[in-house]
């Protein structure tokens, strides 16, 4: 916090863009030492880092970030995910993610999470929001990959936030069969209905429904279909949909914010932010390489913890050495 003070104070935030970005650091635990369950963990001498583990499993970043069990877990630090994802040996790791300013790559907040996808957009939102509390500081634009680009996390910027998602939209509406994807249909905001290429419209409902249904499902996903009347005459049926009676499109709760984040990605502005996000993994690149953090040499999210915002801490302050000018006033601490 000391360094990120010194570094408003010194001009070097601007305050209007930031990006995020997470990597794996290998913990101080040997892969060929695995237990395969918690239930084989050493209780009774539980040491710092076992305790520490079961402190964090009600943790969104960590123990409850997924409710996928790891295939294996270190008996001397159990919260060091098991991580396979890089093709090469597996190994046990730690998860780094940076939020930074784009004016001057000052690393603004550091989260310490476990080594899995789901954990980096619970760290993006707590480093958000501790910015804003600590430092009062709330950026107009945030750049990120497509990690972080989930309905949920968007509309949590858009709406609860007011910040433009600078992030490619996660989609997996893509079809490889050649039939027709969902950006083939149109969506009409004021009937809330899709039309197909065939010029027909889908809709949530065909006919009033009197239930107690509630109006969202429980995975957010509104379900529009076409009428089989429709698509059983329709001659682009065999590019449509070929082996069901009629087309079923979804759409999240959360499309607003999924559409504002396309049209943010069509702008200069997007390609801009896109550049500027390499910061960040820049900023891991010398984590690694110049002060060879690359495997930590403490146990447990606490180490871990400690080693990543001494380490973030050291890369501002020479980000203040490199960019102050000699000659300017010493630093007050
Ligand atoms: S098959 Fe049905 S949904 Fe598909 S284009 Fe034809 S009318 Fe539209």
């Amino acid at each position: 916090e000391m360094t990120v003070r010194q570094c408003i104070a010194k001009g070097l935030v601007g305050g209007e863009g930031f990006a995020v970005d997470a990597s794996t650091i290998k913990a101080d635990a040997n892969r060929q030492r695995s237990v395969p369950s918690p239930d084989k963990l050493p209780i009774e001498a539980a040491h710092r880092a076992v305790r520490e583990y079961f402190s964090v499993l009600d943790d969104a970043a960590f123990g409850s970030a997924t409710p996928v069990q790891p295939k294996y877990i270190s008996p001397v630090d159990p919260a060091a995910r098991w991580n396979a994802a890089s093709g090469g040996l597996a190994y046990y790791a730690y998860c780094t993610n940076y939020l930074i300013d784009l004016k001057s790559a000052v690393i603004m907040d550091v989260e310490t999470t476990t080594a899995i996808r789901q954990a980096e957009v619970t760290a993006q939102r707590r480093m958000i929001e501790r910015t804003q509390e600590i430092f009062g500081i709330w950026p107009e634009r945030l750049a990120a990959d497509t990690a972080y680009g989930s309905a949920e996390n968007l509309a949590w910027l858009v709406h609860e936030r007011g910040i433009e998602p600078h992030i490619p939209v996660f989609d997996k509406s893509a079809r490889q069969d050649g039939t027709f994807e969902r950006r083939d249909f149109t969506y009409d905001h004021v009937h809330d209905l899709y039309v197909c290429p065939g010029g027909q419209e889908l809709k949530q409902q065909w006919r009033k429904i009197n239930s107690d249904r509630p109006n969202t499902p429980p995975d957010n996903l509104l379900r529009y279909r076409s009428s089989k009347l429709a698509c059983d005459v329709c001659t682009l049926k065999q590019k449509c949909c070929p082996n069901q009676p009629n087309r079923k499109v979804l759409r999240s709760v959360h499309e607003g914010a999924r559409d504002m984040a396309r049209d943010i990605a069509l702008t200069d502005a997007y390609i801009v932010s896109r550049r500027e996000r390499k910061k960040v993994e820049m900023l891991f690149a010398h984590l690694k390489r110049i002060l060879k953090i690359d495997r930590l040499r403490l146990r447990g999210p606490n180490g871990a913890r400690d080693e990543f915002h001494l380490a973030a801490a050291a890369q501002n302050l020479r980000k203040m050495a490199k960019l102050i000018p000699p000659g300017a006033p010493a630093l007050s601490t």
